[in-house]
């Protein structure tokens, strides 16, 4: 890739209201069987149609296919009992109903390799993929069979790569995987957390990116973020050791948000990811705004290690303010990279 800057979602887009329900998390599908495959794979196309059109470099399916970044991958795994439900606290933040882990886990099929591949016929443009992280999984779950966080998340991590490297052949060029519970649970994450996302990366020849987030803009995490002061610096318990990390690029929220912009020295030789874009607010941002978060951006990371972002998935935001921020993304960028290209 030769763009300065390319610019990049972090995930997800909002859905069609003929294929979901609109404005909500894990929102049922409105179409069944053939009916569901087909209509996912054209509202995908309406996501690589709607990048292309608003000048986004790396192209993203959207999460089009899924119903959720972290449950749809593990109904496609055996062991795992979605009858079976507990209430659990997710993430220390929210309670959800969450299947149960019954035996002992495996990959059934690959579960988003034929996405991939529909995605890889729509665009020319390079291809990220994104995947749950093992530590994320496992705070979706209640587990009876392992009773062990780490090691359900070692089991996630071999399932993740297997998936990983066939979303690689099938011509994925970035694979991304998702673990906001790093900003969570920092001994965990400490002990096994980053060991297990590398498994989870191992042997791949496509890059990798770690997401790393404040989640949604869901009142839950509203709620959540209003209690954490007026600095944000859970970053500093991951960072230094992403940058030790094999992972190749480390996606981060920082627009509108309470996160030290200097804590992005703490990855310095790694590729960044920086949300400019706030995922929580339908006000799109301007063009300067977006300028201005990058600028500051550029005093802790080089020009050609930063990736212009959203801070997180889109999914909830109404449909056309979504793809207004997409077009304030590449707008905010082209001012920057115009005055990079004046030094
Ligand atoms: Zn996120």
């Amino acid at each position: 890739m030769h763009t300065l800057l390319p610019t990049s979602i972090v995930g997800s887009l909002p859905k069609p209201a003929w294929l979901a329900q609109p404005e909500t998390l894990w929102s049922p599908w409105a179409l069944q069987g053939e009916a569901l495959r087909e209509g996912t794979h054209d509202a995908l196309r309406i996501a690589v149609h709607e990048q292309h059109r608003r000048g986004l470099d790396i192209i993203s399916d959207g999460e089009q296919t899924r119903q959720h970044f972290v449950t749809t991958f593990i109904e496609h795994l055996s062991g795992v009992d979605f009858e079976q439900r507990e209430t659990v606290r997710i993430r220390d933040r929210y309670d959800a109903s969450v299947p149960t882990v019954v035996g002992a886990v495996s990959r059934r099929e690959p579960v988003f390799v034929r996405d991939a591949a529909f995605l890889r016929t729509q665009t020319d443009q390079p291809i990220k993929w994104a995947l749950p992280g093992p530590m994320t999984m496992i705070d979706t779950l209640y587990d009876r069979h392992y009773r062990s966080r780490e090691k359900l998340a070692w089991e996630f991590a071999t399932i993740l790569n297997e998936e990983a490297r066939e979303l690689e052949a099938a011509g994925v060029d970035i694979i991304q995987f998702d673990e906001p519970a790093f900003n969570v649970f920092f001994d965990d994450m400490r002990d096994w957390g980053v060991a297990t996302l590398e498994r989870a990366a191992q042997g791949l020849r496509a890059e990798t990116v770690v997401h790393i987030c404040y989640g949604y803009g869901i009142a839950a995490n509203t709620a959540w973020k209003a209690t954490l002061g007026s600095e944000w610096r859970q970053y500093e318990e991951s960072f230094p050791l992403l940058q030790r990390s094999v992972i190749d690029t480390v996606s981060l929220e920082s627009h509108n948000s309470h996160v030290p912009m200097d804590l992005v020295e703490l990855l310095r030789g790694k590729k960044v990811m920086l949300g400019a874009i706030d995922v929580a607010t339908e006000r799109v941002e301007t063009p300067e705004e977006v300028a201005g978060t990058l600028r500051r951006a550029l005093e802790f990371v080089a020009p050609d290690k930063l990736i212009p972002s959203s801070n997180c998935g889109m999914a909830p935001l109404p449909r056309s303010i979504a793809f207004d921020k997409l077009s304030a993304l590449s707008a905010g960028t082209a001012i920057v990279r115009g005055e990079l290209e004046a030094v």
